[in-house]
């Protein structure tokens, strides 16, 4: 199964990972044990998740040297400047008893953030090597702009909600114009999308199952990873197996061509996405 590597300046990311909220405790733990041992090499948590504890063990539990795994964290958005981010963080490294992560993000924005701050904080942690890389979080497109303008930190990713039922034309045209990867949160529009006729009518024809077809819809675009979560071995295999489906032209434009409305994570607390 090779799933292929996004590489950016600070970090080389599999383009397929393992999301792991909402699973909690012993169930987090079995379902990323379960992951690695069928090759997933990129898993994907953060502070409010509340199993960075289970993430940890996890990986300690594991037979995968933990050079080969790339592990993302969030820090939650009552920490809005760089003191409390930075303090935030530590406590993550704690939990998942890591010297370091692979990729650092603030997990949302929030009215309070001061985000030169948390931004100045980032590029001090990356080069102290507690976070290889620094990224946001569900940073709508004219954010993400102002964080790449103030050039305080070098970005290296950003994390929104992306699918075959939501686009993100705006995010991946300035992520990709920085050498941004975009991770694709809720791939598979918690599983609802995978009743869409014209998905499930390509992936009839290729043999596939629909969310590999939703998932490879998303790999085919430069720069794109994707988090599917699956609790247990047979839906973490069949995730996995997108990395082998290769959609023809026609196909890609077909889901396109599909309404791009259904916006699945929209909490009181999220921004104006249009903005
Ligand atoms: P997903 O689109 O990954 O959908 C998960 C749901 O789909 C689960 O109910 C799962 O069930 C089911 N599922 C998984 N694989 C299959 C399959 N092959 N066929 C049918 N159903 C399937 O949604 P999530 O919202 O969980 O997003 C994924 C990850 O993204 C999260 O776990 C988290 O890590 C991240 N995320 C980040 C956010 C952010 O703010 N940055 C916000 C939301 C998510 P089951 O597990 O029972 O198999």
């Amino acid at each position: 199964m090779s799933v292929p590597i996004l590489t950016t300046k600070h970090m080389a990311m599999p383009a397929l990972g393992l999301g792991t909220w909402p699973m909690k405790g012993a169930e987090c733990q079995a379902a990323v044990e379960s992951a690695l041992g069928l090759g997933y090499r990129h898993i994907d948590t953060a502070e409010m998740y509340g199993n960075e504890d289970a993430v940890g063990a996890a990986l300690a539990a594991a037979d995968v040297p933990r050079g080969e795994i790339f592990l993302t964290t969030k820090i939650w958005w009552d920490k809005p400047d760089g003191p409390s981010f930075r303090a935030g963080f530590e406590q993550s490294l704690q939990r998942l008893r890591q010297p370091y992560v692979n990729l650092l993000l603030i997990h949302w924005p929030s009215p309070q953030l001061d985000l030169p701050s948390v931004l100045t904080e980032m590029a001090r942690l990356q080069e102290a090597g507690l976070a290889r890389a620094v990224g946001v979080s569900n940073f709508p497109p004219g954010l993400l702009k102002q964080a790449l303008a103030h050039k305080i930190a070098e970005l290296s990713c950003i994390q929104v909600e992306q699918h075959a039922m939501l686009g993100q034309d705006r995010i991946l045209a300035l992520a990709g114009e920085a050498g941004m990867v975009t991770t694709s949160y809720t791939p598979l529009g918690k599983g609802e999308m995978l009743e869409d006729e014209v998905i499930t009518g390509i992936a009839d024809r290729l043999d596939a199952t629909p969310a590999q077809v939703a998932l490879a819809w998303l790999l085919a675009k430069p720069m794109v990873a994707a988090i599917p979560k699956a609790q247990g071995p047979e839906r973490q295999r069949e995730n996995l197996g997108a990395a082998e489906i290769q959609l023809s032209e026609a196909d890609i434009a077909a889901i396109d061509a599909l309404p791009k409305n259904r916006r699945f994570v929209n909490p009181s607390f999220a921004p104006d996405w249009a903005a």
